[in-house]
């Protein structure tokens, strides 16, 4: 049983791997577009992070926000952006097809086994049907060495 369960985790790891780059948004940070990275872009002069204008020495900044991908007044990456929400919204629906199809694995928590399952009420006879319930009864809580 042990053996199977290193061979499972080993194989996982490369699946959680993919998972996490799968789950990061590609973006730009020469024009700030999304989907592409500075590397494959093919816009040639820095553009401002702010304004979008050409990010040269003499670059006077307007301060007036402007978006890359919808062109609005916001941040290019603004987590608000329609446009950023549509691309992770795809990302992650891409992601848990995958998932679905048995692609990926989500890391599973470790469950533990050996739970503490000795704490009983060994000095009550009347079985207990429902904890919660006894807990919120004030009579019940007030009920310890009574008939002593
Ligand atoms: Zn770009
Ligand atoms: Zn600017
Ligand atoms: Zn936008």
């Amino acid at each position: 049983m042990a053996s199977v369960n290193k061979a499972n985790t080993d194989a996982e790891y490369s699946y959680i791997t993919t998972y996490k780059a799968a789950n990061k948004m590609t973006y730009c940070t020469k024009c700030w577009g999304l989907g592409h990275l500075r590397d494959v872009c093919i816009i040639l002069t820095q553009r401002c992070r702010i304004c979008l204008g050409n990010f040269g020495l003499n670059h006077q900044c307007s301060n007036v926000l402007k978006c890359a991908n919808c062109q609005l007044e916001h941040h290019s990456l603004d987590p608000r952006c329609d446009v950023i929400r549509r691309y992770r919204t795809e990302l992650n629906k891409a992601v848990n097809m995958a998932i679905c199809e048995g692609k990926l694995h989500r890391r599973e928590i470790p469950q533990q086994q050996d739970q503490p399952t000795t704490f009983r009420y060994n000095n009550n006879d009347f079985p207990v049907m429902n904890t919660d319930k006894i807990k919120s009864n004030p009579w019940n809580i007030q009920n310890n060495n009574s008939d002593q």
